[in-house]
């Protein structure tokens, strides 16, 4: 069964509104659910409408295919633990990457392009070679932000002399390559070009990421997410889908406006993490602060008593407290210090975690009024009236040396000033860097106490005691 043309322009016009919707249901936690189901919606429209399009053949293929890929995707979403989360949406970008390589190959090969004329066939290859270009920067990126975020490539910046100097030269010769590819006289050369471009820009893609520190990996991650979004819109100009085209640039500016975002709040440059130089941001470089102070620890008992003592409790959560799974039981301990009268209240760093927004999600999945969540901007000015300050299994987004040593290579990037705070217990599980590698001097502090352990059974722990 085919659908019609005007029918099927109709429903495409339909998905886009959806995708729009979806989009701006997603600015905010309480409508985010909203603007998932838009979403889906609107991908149910649009596969729906683009099978059973008129140009389409081989349904049979393409229902197998789908079959397979449905069956993948939900076995991996619903084994996938939500602490690898960022590592499985860096892998799907990857997959678009691919996507718009794979579609840029067969659509140069395609006996039926070959034969446009003119200016058609002019735009046709420039249409081929962006897309394959973008398509596998975007593939070969993502594949290296996995790693790092999987932990399986080290996220320490790689710098090495020249490193400017050699993009730029890689960058050149792909243009140059382009021309090449635009006056190829026969086919065969033209393929020749185009792989030797893909040879060089996978290339690219790995220099990129590799280049960037562990810090301003979050910038990354949004980048790869806009460049994903232009490389589906590059084959939707290919396969000649309005649909892809416009879905494509609502993922790729709405993922350059949310980097752009994420750069402010690191206060890093947009263009200086996209073509970083390797040293990390703000740093100076040079010998870093020597720190100094000595490392003290409380037992959970007497945290639970300082707690019991406070008036102005604050929790900083990160990273670890994704991978202890804490969320619920300390939101079980903030409603039990709060029926004692207690002024208790989150403090959410914007690159806390490992996804943009990665805590609100969890302290939403543990049903955490969002009137208690409050951003860094919105609590720092409080800290210095605040008793306690737990920070937990957070590590980068509270070192003060992002802003007191030039040679960090977190420096210049705003940080939760919880040192400011009368007492800070830091739970985590021993004296390990984050994941920008860079040591923590506030453990060293004289206000500063650990409470060593896993955040979950510290936690636990800590009700048991106040129960
Ligand atoms: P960090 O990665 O800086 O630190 C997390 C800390 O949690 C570690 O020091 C670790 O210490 C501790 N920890 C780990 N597991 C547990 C556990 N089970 N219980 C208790 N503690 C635990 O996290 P932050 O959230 O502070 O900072 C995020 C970092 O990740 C930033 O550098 C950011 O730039 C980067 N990033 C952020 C992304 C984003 O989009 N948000 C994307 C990519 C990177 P120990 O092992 O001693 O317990």
């Amino acid at each position: 069964m085919f659908i019609i043309k005007e029918i099927q322009t109709a429903a495409y016009l339909f998905a886009c509104i959806l995708f729009i919707l979806s989009l701006s249901g997603l600015s905010s936690q309480e409508s985010a659910k909203r603007g998932v189901m838009y979403g889906i919606l609107g991908m149910i429209v649009a596969v729906l409408a683009t099978i059973f399009g008129q140009s389409v053949e081989g349904h049979i293929y393409i229902v197998i295919a789908l079959a397979i890929a449905s069956v993948i995707g939900v076995i991996v979403a619903r084994k996938v633990e939500m602490t690898a989360m960022p590592q499985l949406v860096a892998i799907l970008h990857s997959f678009v990457g691919l996507a718009a390589v794979l579609v840029g190959f067969g659509s140069y090969l395609d006996p039926l392009t070959q034969k446009l004329q003119g200016i058609e066939h002019s735009i046709h290859l420039v249409e081929v070679f962006v897309g394959v270009f973008i398509g596998t920067i975007t593939l070969t990126g993502s594949v290296i932000a996995w790693g790092k975020l999987d932990g399986k490539v080290q996220s320490k910046p790689w710098n090495f002399k020249g490193l400017q100097s050699m993009n730029f030269i890689l960058f050149s010769t792909c243009i140059v390559l382009g021309v090449f590819f635009y006056q190829a006289s026969t086919l065969e050369l033209g393929i020749i070009y185009l792989l030797i471009m893909t040879a060089i820009a996978s290339f690219i893609g790995v220099v990129l990421v590799m280049a960037i520190g562990g810090g301003d990996m979050p910038v990354v991650v949004s980048m790869l997410n806009s460049y994903s979004g232009w490389a589906a819109s590059a084959a939707g100009f290919m396969l000649g889908n309005d649909l892809l085209i416009v879905t494509g640039a609502l993922v790729g500016s709405s993922g350059a406006i949310l980097s752009i975002h994420m750069c402010k709040a690191m206060n890093r440059s947009f263009f200086s993490v996209i073509f970083a130089s390797g040293a990390g941001g703000s740093s100076q470089g040079g010998e870093k602060k020597a720190i100094e102070g000595e490392v003290t620890s409380l037992g959970h008992e007497e945290v639970a008593q300082l707690l019991k003592e406070s008036k102005s409790i604050v929790i900083v959560p990160g990273y670890g407290m994704a991978t202890a799974k804490a969320q619920y039981l300390i939101y079980e301990l903030v409603q039990t210090l709060k029926k004692e009268g207690k002024n208790v209240r989150f403090a959410i760093h914007p690159v806390a975690g490992r996804l943009p927004g990665h805590m609100n999600v969890l302290l939403a999945e543990a049903n955490v009024p969002y009137d208690i969540v409050l951003e860094m901007d919105e609590i720092n000015d409080d800290m210095s009236e605040t008793d306690v300050v737990m920070v937990v299994g957070a590590n980068d987004v509270v070192n003060p040396s992002a802003q007191d040593d030039p040679a960090s290579s977190i420096y210049g990037m705003p940080v939760i000033e919880v040192w400011k705070a009368e007492k800070v217990i830091i739970l985590k599980r021993g004296m390990s860097a984050g994941y920008s590698g860079e040591e923590n001097p506030l453990f060293y502090k004289n206000n500063s106490e650990m409470l060593y352990g896993d955040a979950k059974s510290s936690v636990e722990k800590l009700l048991s005691y106040l129960k």
